[in-house]
């Protein structure tokens, strides 16, 4: 074995493989596999091989398009075949909720280029037809389908050793029988990495263990939060109707998917395969795989897959006449959201995740492609903020995500609605004041593990969601709660905000050379900063304020604690020792926002602190006594456009402040308000939101934060990308836009937008109701020639195309009167 590459990747599962070969392929020819028995003997061997370019996320989405394309490319290109059978995807719908999700993810599919139809329940018998199109309450009538013609099934290990070939071609090493029992730093920063065979020290190291991530992991000194599920399919005997269908001339059949049965069908040598995603699969392996497990698998349950077996029998009458050969029962690994882990762990430099695929088949490609490009280049091509390991934090205990994944497992099939909020393994996170909300009729949402209040449910109103892709029960309450901000005042809690403290005699130039804004200079002074990547695209947008001399207060997105801080903390210098000092202050302090016209008559009522314009203006920061407590940061910012100060308090006077805030504002009209009415308030003011506006797919320049950006200042990293962009013209604009002729469902982020000739120009990155406006509004990015004031657009949402109109940025008090009033 080598002593010494480049890169190491642990795994020869499809994933490792891959990631191999897209190294190989980026130039980086030493390069080394270490697998422990041999290559595909994971959850690889055993896959049914479906390869779904279905998929909710505009992430996720791009990887699985890019696999489909390799996978068809790949045996002209190494000589070997994959047995890709592209035979289609069939997904079918028995109702309008399941239209709509499908809707929804065509506006998706349209913006990334994956072709697909729409097709009515003649066509799906056309298409299939061994089908029973259905008339009654065990088989309800299909009403629709999705279909997609270019993706089918393949063999995982031809797959496997396509890409093998691929990267060996270009100088890759793989060792098999060869397990990573150890890993150390040596003393020039690079990965000694011990194995049953001998040492091998690297520069990077890459974890693509499947089952084995939570142990690997470990050897790390992290928590990689994917623990695997159990996964089973059926594969039948022959098919009588199938073979008759086949021989008098019949194409193969598309894989056929009944989501609201949650189970996928495909043909199998003249027989079939039929894979459930059912309730009560158990997680396994939360400690780790058993060395005796290798490549076995588990007893077959086929009581748990019974339910699903009668469904696709109703459906598929064929499936009754034939018999079961075998049952396929093995771990498949999942994380708490159901994405892989791709990209940077935590904490370390040079490693790097590849793991919690569960749908590794299809994913190995893009992941493959996004990681090399990560590793090589320094940053992944497109946006990879879902698939982020560090999208997760430390609340991933172990029987989090045992609860999550197996949730996660079982809602496969779903249907994904926009505003759903899964129950399991809550409340875990919660703000002090948490009883208070929920007693005050507060409908908790989660992110980041954090219970986040979305509504408030008004008395004798059912504290309730009823998830849509429309309007739902909400609406006017949500309206009410917006309407209450601008006209009085009204309370957020944000506490999960990502709170740091940088301090120190190098603090103000360390953090200016991170961000393209200029950090504040004058005590009391706020900045709002966005981090840049190399190639100017957004990674983090920093709220800064200048506390005292040598202090800055640093808050961004409450998601972004680990992504963030992982990211402040790796670009500290190596000399930072008592010259910059970063602190995690998240939970030691709380945030309220108080916002409205009346905030400030309720805020006076509790300090003594001037809160004129001129004592205290906007964009400003002071440190202050709120009611009893002590050391209150008062900052004059929001991000619903509204007079008002966040509160960021000492987390032990949470409901002492809580408390007195109602008490002040009771004769000022004061009430709650929740995530969803911010929503609303923040599309008014066109505020983007980091992580869906705000994306490294986007420059500051495309997003119209000019003003955020000092290029006459010091370096910056990705200043050099905005000068060429600047040169060479700035390609898109972020635009706010009305949407007219809407009936029922607004823009939600993710849909296509056209010109009125019909030419897809650019995509909505979020959308929602407007209530104090009336209108329906989204925001996004169009090509900059379609930009301009009052341009007519057309927007598709669930698959109509409307009329829209391009508004001035910001369309409610454009002129700030507001939060300077
Ligand atoms: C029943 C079933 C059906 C499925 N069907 C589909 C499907 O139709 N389509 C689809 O896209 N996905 C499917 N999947 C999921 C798919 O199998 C996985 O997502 C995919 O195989 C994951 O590949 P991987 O390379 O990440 O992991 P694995 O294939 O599990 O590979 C990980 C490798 O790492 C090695 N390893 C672990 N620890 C070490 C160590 N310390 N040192 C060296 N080597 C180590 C292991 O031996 C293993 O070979 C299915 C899964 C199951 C269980």
């Amino acid at each position: 074995m080598k002593t010494h590459a480049r890169v190491v990747v642990i795994g020869g599962g499809v994933v490792g493989v891959s990631t191999l070969y897209h190294l190989a392929r980026k130039g980086w020819t030493d390069v080394v596999l270490l697998e422990r028995a041999e290559l595909t003997a994971g959850s690889t061997w055993h896959a049914a091989g479906l390869l779904p370019l279905f998929n909710m996320s505009y992430t996720v989405g791009q990887l699985h398009k890019y696999s489909v394309d390799l996978y068809k490319k790949l045996p002209a290109e190494t000589g070997q075949d994959v047995s890709f059978h592209v035979t289609g995807n069939l997904r079918l719908a028995t109702c309008r909720d399941r239209m709509d999700e499908y809707q929804k993810y065509c506006g998706t599919a349209n913006t990334i280029g994956v072709p697909f139809q729409i097709i009515g329940p003649s066509e799906v018998r056309d298409l299939w037809p061994l089908i029973d199109l259905g008339d009654d309450q065990d088989t309800p009538k299909i009403v629709g389908a999705l279909y997609h013609p270019d993706d089918g099934h393949i063999a995982p290990a031809d797959l496997t050793m396509a890409l093998r070939k691929g990267a060996r071609s270009r100088g890759a090493e793989i060792y098999e029988q060869t397990e990573v029992i150890g890993v150390k730093r040596t003393a020039s920063g690079e990965w000694l990495v011990s194995t049953n065979k001998g040492d091998i020290v690297a520069e990077h190291v890459v974890c693509a263990t499947g089952n084995y991530a939570r142990q690997t992991g470990r050897l790390f000194g992290i928590n990689v939060p994917s623990i695997p599920v159990e996964h089973q399919y059926i594969v039948y005997d022959e098919s009588p109707e199938l073979k008759t269908y086949r021989q008098n001339g019949g194409r193969e059949l598309a894989v056929l998917r009944e989501s609201d049965k949650s189970y996928y069908l495909r043909e199998e040598r003249m027989g079939w395969i039929l894979g459930p995603y059912e309730a009560g699969a158990p997680a396994r392996f939360a400690d780790g795989v058993p060395d005796w497990f290798g490549k076995s698998l588990f007893e077959g349950d086929l009581d748990r897959l019974l339910p699903h077996v009668e469904a696709a029998m109703r459906r598929v009458p064929a499936l009754a006449t034939c018999g079961i050969k075998d049952i396929v029962n093995g771990p498949i690994a999942y994380t708490p959201d159901g994405s892989p882990l791709i990209g940077p762990a935590w904490g370390e430099r040079n490693l790097w995740l590849n793991e919690g695929h569960s749908f590794g088949i299809t994913a190995a490609g893009g992941s493959g492609w996004q990681l090399a490009e990560w590793i090589v280049e320094g940053e992944p091509g497109i946006d990879m903020a879902a698939t982020d390991p560090r999208r997760f934090g430390p609340y991933t205990s172990k029987r989090y995500v045992v609860k999550k994944n197996e949730e996660t497992y079982r809602n496969v099939f779903v249907i994904h609605f926009p505003d759903e909020e899964r129950a399991d393994a809550r409340p875990a996170k919660t703000s002090p004041i948490y009883d208070k909300l929920a007693r005050m009729g507060a409908v908790f949402g989660q992110r980041y593990g954090w219970e986040r209040p979305n509504w408030f449910a008004p008395a004798g109103v059912e504290a309730k969601d009823r998830w849509s892709f429309r309007r739902s029960n909400y609406f006017e309450h949500v309206g009410n709660e917006a309407k209450r901000m601008r006209r009085d005042v009204g309370i957020i809690d944000l506490s999960p905000f990502t709170k740091h403290e940088v301090s120190g005699p190098g603090a103000e130039s360390w953090l200016d050379g991170l961000v393209a804004n200029k950090v504040p200079t004058k005590i009391g002074r706020i900045a709002l900063c966005h981090a840049l990547t190399p190639r100017g695209g957004i990674r983090s947008e920093f709220t800064i304020t200048k506390l005292g001399d040598e202090r800055f207060y640093v808050v961004s997105a409450g998601a972004a604690e680990r992504y963030d801080g992982d990211y402040l903390r790796k670009m500290l210098p190596p000399d930072a020792a008592g010259r910059i000092e970063l602190r995690n202050i998240t939970t030691s302090r709380g945030c309220f926002v108080l916002a409205g016209p009346k905030s400030r008559a309720v805020l006076s009522a509790l300090t003594d602190t001037a809160l004129d314009n001129t004592a205290f203006p906007w964009l400003t920061g002071q440190i202050a006594e709120v009611g009893l407590a002590p050391d209150v940061y008062l900052m004059r910012v929001n991000f619903v456009g509204a007079l008002g100060w966040e509160l960021h308090f000492p987390i032990e006077y949470a409901h002492h402040l809580f408390d007195a805030l109602l008490a002040a504002g009771a004769d000022h009209g004061i009430g709650m308000v929740g995530m969803r009415a911010m929503e609303s308030l923040r599309m008014e003011k066109s505020y983007r939101m980091w992580g869906t506006d705000l994306t490294p797919d986007y420059t500051p320049l495309e997003a119209g934060l000019d003003r955020f950006v000092r290029m006459n200042k010091g370096d910056f990293i990705g200043k050099e990308a905005l000068a060429k962009q600047l040169a060479a013209g700035v390609p898109h604009r972020f635009i706010t836009l009305e949407v007219h002729d809407v009936l029922d469902a607004d823009p939600l982020g993710n849909e296509p937008i056209y010109d009125t000739g019909g030419r897809l120009v650019g995509r909505a990155t979020s959308g929602y109701y407007g209530h104090v406006l009336g209108k329906s509004l989204a925001i996004g990015y169009v090509a900059s020639a379609c930009a301009q004031f009052g341009t007519s657009l057309q927007i598709e949402i669930l698959g109509e195309r409307r009329r829209a109109t391009v508004l001035v940025d910001s369309p409610y008090d454009p002129q700030n009167q507001d939060l300077r009033a």
